[in-house]
């Protein structure tokens, strides 16, 4: 049985450029056809007792609700995951990516590169030296053309590649995601798969490619 999960979203609670109302989200996601969803806030790792809470208060006691955190480095953004909350507050924002990665790696966290090819905020020529576990190829903050470029990005590199949402907005929860292939019900379990490549991104209902 496989997973399908969203594992880069921003609830209004931690991020202030969200609009989510984080009441609202496990029903949301669950109507989308999601099996679990991962939090990324900016900056902010959702603690086990705020998680545990928010899925205690839905109308789904058994959702999967785990949280990492999104690093806005001087080139680019990552997605870390398998930290304490603790440990991501100490993860100040612009400083290189690769610094930060390796950090991060080192302390046990896996990482994936954010929107990699957005025009905005795009990782610069050290990606390629760069040993994220995967790249994110799909999110709404991703243009056609940038998904197709991170998509060759992946290809080019030989690395992995996640969809996301990147959800800013409840409709958007959902509209990419990544199944899972084994079973995943703590972040210890994300974190392996991640590692072990048991993944990859799925096309959702009405969603191209
Ligand atoms: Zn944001
Ligand atoms: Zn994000």
């Amino acid at each position: 049985m496989s997973l399908v999960i969203d594992l880069h979203l921003h609830t209004r609670r931690h991020s202030a450029c969200s609009a989510i109302d984080e009441s609202l989200l496990i029903d949301r996601a669950v109507q989308a056809g999601l099996d679990g969803l991962v939090l990324t806030e900016h900056h902010y790792q959702w603690t086990r007792a705020e998680l545990d809470a928010l899925v205690a208060q839905s109308a789904h006691p058994g959702f999967l609700l785990l949280a990492g955190f999104e690093y806005s480095s001087s080139h680019g953004d990552m997605l870390i995951y398998g930290l304490e909350p603790e440990a991501a507050k100490s993860f100040t924002p612009g400083h290189p990516p690769e610094v930060m990665l390796a950090r991060a790696q080192s302390m046990g966290a896996v990482c994936i590169a954010a929107h990699p090819t957005r025009a905005a905020i795009p990782f610069d020529e050290r990606i390629v030296d760069m040993p994220f576990e995967a790249l994110e190829v799909k999110s709404v903050n991703l243009a056609p053309h940038e998904q197709r470029l991170a998509q060759k990005l992946a290809d080019d590199l030989g690395r992995r590649a996640t969809a996301a949402s990147d959800a800013h907005r409840l409709p958007d929860v959902g509209a990419y995601a990544t199944e899972f292939l084994e079973p995943v019900q703590t972040i210890e379990d994300l974190r392996n798969s991640l590692q072990r490549g048991t993944f990859r991104p799925c096309v959702r209902a009405g969603q191209g490619n």
